[in-house]
């Protein structure tokens, strides 16, 4: 499975604005568009309207593979979808599996960053891989 921007396998993409555009568009659902008055800014929206506000809120996608709160947005995602989360650490490195059953196991092994390890794990149940 490939990153649709960059063509990197998901066990072989670092951590960057790349991955976090990818798990915005396949694991969270958000929509993309270009800037209407700057076509070269790339935007994401949630589909969600500002409380308050009855607009759509475009922007950039939020840091998924750097940032523990925006990485825990995505287990959510996959929790509320069915999935169990099983987050490991041997003292060096972090395990991720999402599991809906035993014959759909999606699993980022042992790498030094549990946001990163999150996010190939999500995109691997996401596409079902
Ligand atoms: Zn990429």
């Amino acid at each position: 499975m490939k990153c649709p921007h960059c063509q990197t396998e998901v066990d072989e993409h670092e951590a960057n604005r790349c991955l976090d555009a990818w798990v915005a568009e396949a694991v969270m659902g958000w929509q993309i568009r270009n800037n209407p008055d700057i076509p070269s800014i790339v935007e994401y929206w949630d589909g969600t309207l500002l409380t308050g506000l009855k607009y759509e809120y475009w922007r950039e996608p939020p840091y998924f593979s750097d940032d523990i709160a925006a990485a825990w947005e995505v287990v959510e995602k996959l929790n509320d979808a069915g999935y169990t989360v099983d987050i490991r650490n041997d003292r060096v490195a972090w395990s991720v599996v999402f599991m809906l059953d035993e014959d759909k196991k999606y699993t980022a092994d042992w790498k030094a960053s549990l946001f990163l390890q999150i996010c190939r794990a999500a995109l691997k149940a996401a596409g079902g891989e």
